[in-house]
C-alpha cells in the first residue's frame, strides 16, 4: 500500500482518518499542529501515544525537502536554495530579506510544461507536479535554516501554478490555516502564465491573494513569439479574464514584463501595452530578462528600461522597475537546478 502524504491532509482529513483508528477527535488537532508547525521526525511529537506514531509511521510519511546547495549573497541577505525532493528530484528556492519581513519564492512543479523561450524551468518540460505539502516544506526549510519567521511568499519558482491547480489551491488553504503556518492570504503572490481556464476557476476561490500575470509583451504576435501559452488564450482572452478575477475579488492584478533586448521594450511596445491595460486596477513590474545559457536574449540597458518605465508612468499606468535582490548569484528561474542537476560548480554545497 503506497503511504499517505500527511502533510498535505485538511484537518477534517486527518479526523476522518484519525477516527477510523479509532482515535480521538482532539489527536487530530494535535497532530495537526505539529505538522504544520514544520515538525518532520513523528519521534518529536511527544503528546502523541507511541503506538499511534509507529502506527502513522507504517500509513504515511511526512514530506520534507532537503538542502542540497545554498548560494548567499554577499550584496545582501539573498539565500538560493536547491532542494532535492524524496524521489532524487531537484526544486529551487529563494528567500529574500525586505523591510517587512522575509519572503519565500517557492517552486509548484519540478520543472515545466509551458515552454516560455527566455525561462530556464521549462526547457526540459514538465517532470511531476509538488505536493502541497512539498510548497509548505519549501517555507519551513528556509525558517529552520535561518532561524526565521517568513510573512511572504510567492509562488514565482520552477513551475506553472495554475497548471497545478489542486495542490496549489491546497498549499494555500493550508499555509493560511489558523491551525497551521497561518499566513494572511494578502502576503501570497500566484504568478501565472496566462493559464486562462486556471484563472476563472481561482476567482470562484476569491483568495485574497495577488495575482500576478506574466504577460511581458503588449500583442499577440510578440507574446505568441515568446511564450506558447498565447496560442491557447491570447492577449483579449488573458485580459478578460484578469478583469472578471478582478470584478469578483477586487485585488489589484500585478503584470510582470520581462524586459529583453530588442524584442519587447520599443516605445511603441510601451504605448501598446498601456492603452491594452486601461480600465484595470493594475501594477506593472518590470524585470530586466535574465540572460540563459540556452537562448540568446539579453536585457536592454538601464536607460532604456528606465525610459519604458516613464513611457507607462506618462500615460498613467503604473509601473515600477523590479529591485533585484541578490544580484551576485543571478541564476534564477530554474538555472541554478539545472546546474547542479548536470553536476556544473560546487560553490557553497552542504
Ligand atoms: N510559471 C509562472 C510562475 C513561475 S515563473 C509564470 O510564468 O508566471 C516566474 C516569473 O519569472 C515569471 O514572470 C516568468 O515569466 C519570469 N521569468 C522566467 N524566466 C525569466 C528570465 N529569463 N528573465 C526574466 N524573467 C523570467
Ligand atoms: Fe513555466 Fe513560468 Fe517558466 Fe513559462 S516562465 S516556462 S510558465 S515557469
Amino acid at each position: 500500500m503506497e503511504k499517505q502524504d500527511i502533510r498535505s491532509m485538511y484537518l477534517t482529513e486527518l479526523e476522518e482518518m484519525l477516527g477510523g483508528m479509532g482515535q480521538p477527535k482532539f489527536r487530530a488537532a494535535q497532530l495537526y499542529r505539529w505538522l504544520q508547525s514544520g515538525e518532520t521526525d513523528f519521534d518529536n511529537m511527544t503528546n502523541i501515544p507511541q503506538t499511534l506514531r509507529n502506527e502513522l509511521k507504517e500509513k504515511t510519511y511526512i514530506a520534507d525537502v532537503k538542502i542540497v546547495r545554498r548560494l548567499c549573497s554577499r550584496l545582501d541577505e539573498t539565500v538560493k536554495y536547491v532542494y532535492e525532493l524524496y524521489d532524487g528530484e531537484y526544486i529551487e528556492s529563494v528567500l529574500m530579506k525586505y523591510e517587512h519581513g522575509y519572503t519565500v519564492c517557492i517552486s509548484t512543479q519540478v520543472g515545466c510544461r509551458m515552454g516560455c523561450s527566455f525561462c530556464a524551468s521549462g526547457i526540459a518540460g514538465l517532470t511531476r507536479n509538488l505536493t502541497a505539502s512539498e510548497m509548505l516544506a519549501q517555507i519551513t526549510a528556509a525558517e529552520r535554516d535561518n532561524g526565521i519567521r517568513v510573512s511572504n511568499v510567492v509562488m514565482m519558482g520552477m513551475g506553472e501554478p495554475l497548471d497545478n491547480f489542486d495542490n496549489s489551491v491546497r498549499f494555500l488553504r493550508l499555509v493560511s490555516d489558523s491551525g497551521g503556518l497561518n499566513m494572511g492570504l494578502r502576503h501570497i503572490s500566484l504568478s501565472t502564465s496566462g493559464v486562462v481556464s486556471g484563472i476563472k476557476k481561482l476567482k470562484e476561490y476569491n483568495f485574497p491573494i495577488t495575482l500576478s500575470i506574466s504577460l511581458h509583451a503588449p500583442n499577440d504576435e510578440i507574446r505568441s513569439s515568446i511564450m506558447r501559452v498565447n496560442k491557447r488564450w491570447n492577449i483579449d482572452e488573458l485580459l478578460r479574464a484578469c478583469k472578471e478575477y478582478q470584478a469578483v475579488t477586487t485585488r489589484r492584478i500585478s503584470f510582470e514584463y520581462a524586459l529583453i533586448d530588442g524584442v519587447n521594450d520599443s516605445d511603441k511596445c510601451a504605448e501598446e501595452l498601456a492603452r491594452r491595460l486601461k480600465g484595470i486596477m493594475c501594477h506593472v513590474n518590470l524585470i530586466p530578462a535574465n540572460p540563459v545559457k540556452e537562448n540568446s536574449f539579453k536585457k536592454p540597458n538601464k536607460n532604456k528600461i528606465l525610459h519604458f518605465k516613464d513611457l507607462l508612468v506618462k500615460k498613467g499606468v503604473n509601473a515600477t522597475v523590479r529591485r533585484t535582490l541578490g544580484a551576485d548569484i543571478d541564476a534564477s528561474c530554474g538555472q541554478l537546478r539545472k546546474r547542479v542537476k548536470e553536476g556544473e560548480g560546487s560553490e557553497n554545497i552542504q
